[in-house]
């Protein structure tokens, strides 16, 4: 029932690391189609379907247009790189704060493969600095980047601003891709 399979990579990154718990608000950057929407919504109990726990909240924003899905909020058409999007995150976030920051944004491809490398982690660098208006503290951020020379830049400011960065190639990514993850946990707060 998951809109894309990238649905599995969050699910197998999740089941180990346990980013996404209940009562969690969670940005979801890159949404479109929206499976990881489809994932966060379940697991962070968006939707209160289980009473037990506590209830969160998901927001997906993508240049795209995303179908509405029940439990999440959805800003399409925007380009998180734009600097009145700040400000439209923060409007819809609880207390405009979230505690778990997803990317799986990904720029059109041009194949040149330096690139496209260039321009994903200059979108993930933007991110983070957005990050530092809207995480709650101890907070995480899990990015995608394709790999090349200046991902390491993004992993020192990643290790600059959390306590616990790994970088992380899941099962359900196909073999012959240069994608990974950063996931950063505790963040430390201004
Ligand atoms: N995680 C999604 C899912 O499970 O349905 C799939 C995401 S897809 C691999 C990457 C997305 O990043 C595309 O929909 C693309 O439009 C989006 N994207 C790329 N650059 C962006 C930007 N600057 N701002 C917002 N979204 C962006």
């Amino acid at each position: 029932h998951y809109r894309c399979r990238s649905a599995f990579k969050l699910l197998e990154i999740d089941d180990k690391f346990r980013v996404l718990r209940p009562g969690l608000s969670v940005l979801d950057c890159g949404a479109a189609p929206g499976a990881w929407s489809q994932v966060a919504v379940e697991r962070v109990n968006a939707l209160g379907t289980d009473p037990a726990v506590p209830t969160g909240f998901v927001l997906g924003v993508d240049l795209l247009r995303i179908s509405p899905l029940e439990g999440a909020v959805f800003l399409s058409q925007t380009d998180i790189a734009d600097p009145s999007t700040l400000r439209a995150i923060q409007s819809q976030l609880p207390l405009g704060k979230a505690d778990v920051i997803l990317s799986d944004m990904a720029p059109n491809a041009t194949g040149i493969k330096e690139l496209d490398h260039q321009k994903l982690i200059r979108l993930c660098l933007g991110l983070l600095d957005i990050s530092q208006s809207i995480l709650n503290p101890k907070g995480a951020m899990l990015c995608k980047f394709w790999d090349g020379s200046e991902a390491r830049v993004l992993q020192s400011r990643l290790k600059e601003q959390f306590q616990d960065v790994r970088t992380i190639k899941p099962q359900a990514s196909r073999k012959d891709s240069a994608e990974s993850y950063y996931l950063a946990r505790l963040y430390r707060g201004k």
